[in-house]
């Protein structure tokens, strides 16, 4: 059964490590992710954007596919289903498909607005369990064509946003979604701290986790970061071992067409990123 993610995260934020959100495309990549957190006796959390949503027919498909394969593979960790950057509409859509967790990015409005919409968020999740993760200072990237330094969020909007009872805050401290470039700054921690001291025990969200070294999330870790995002990097390691499969001609010997052959690489890659991330955030045998 899925659960929300708030019980996962206050221990994560207690306990000084991680849980990671692993973003699906479609069943290989659900299966691996929830093979592999079961395997290392971890929490996780699927995620799934608006277009990943999109791509797979619709939430309702998601849930589905989902429920079905913890029951027919028995998993038995804590798994939350999350929107990640789900609009106002997608985050209602979400909640009526039966997602256990959404996100609300409501930071491209005014703060005024921003406060409107996740306070009304805030009393239909708690009314259903869910968990709910706002954000707070945009993540760059790709997406919006910003390239270079993330911008950093003001840490006084953060702590009114914690404030109307969300149960996860994204903040942007430098961070940027998909490859980083040659002249990233790198993580701005003097941020990061100002915004856990205003937000207590509120578990704070890295976005992008692709490619951020090993020292700087630890350390993002060590100043409250209890969820860490990451989608990017699972995407590389599936194209790249397919790639690895075709150029070597494996699909041409025997049945190597066979779509659960040729699927085959890309699904262990996927485990293989997964596992070194889950063993990174500390959240190994923490389920
Ligand atoms: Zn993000």
């Amino acid at each position: 059964m899925l659960v929300s993610a708030k019980e996962m995260l206050q221990k994560a934020k207690a306990g000084h490590y991680a849980v990671g959100q692993f973003n699906i495309n479609n069943l290989e990549w659900t299966k691996a992710i929830l093979q592999t957190a079961q395997e290392l006796n971890s929490p996780v959390i699927l995620g799934v954007s608006e277009g990943a949503g999109k791509y797979m027919t619709g939430y309702k498909t998601v849930v589905g596919m989902v429920n079905g394969m913890m029951e027919e593979l028995n998993i038995t960790v804590p798994v939350a289903l999350h929107l990640d950057h789900g609009s106002y509409e997608g985050c209602l859509k979400c909640i009526e498909a039966g997602f256990s967790s959404i996100m609300f990015d409501g930071s491209h409005y005014p703060i005024e607005e921003n406060v409107a919409k996740t306070t009304e968020l805030v009393k239909i999740t708690a009314e259903k369990g869910m968990s709910l993760e706002a954000e707070v200072g945009s993540i760059g990237g790709e997406e919006d064509g910003v390239i270079g330094k993330g911008e950093c969020a003001d840490p006084k909007e953060c702590k009114a946003i914690a404030d109307l009872g969300v149960t996860m805050l994204a903040a942007g401290i430098g961070n940027i979604h998909g490859k980083y470039p040659d002249n990233w700054e790198g993580l701005s921690f003097e941020t990061l701290d100002a915004i856990q001291q205003l937000t207590g025990d509120m578990p704070l969200v890295l976005h992008g986790g692709t490619g951020i070294p090993e020292d700087m999330i630890k350390k993002a870790i060590s100043l409250g970061v209890a969820k860490i995002n990451v989608n990017t990097e699972c995407q590389l390691a599936f194209a790249d071992a397919t790639r690895k499969y075709i150029e070597a001609g494996k699909d041409l010997e025997g049945k190597g067409f066979d779509p659960r052959k040729l699927l085959a690489p890309g699904a262990e890659a996927i485990k293989a990123t997964v596992k070194e991330k889950m063993e990174l955030f500390g959240s190994v045998g923490k389920a």
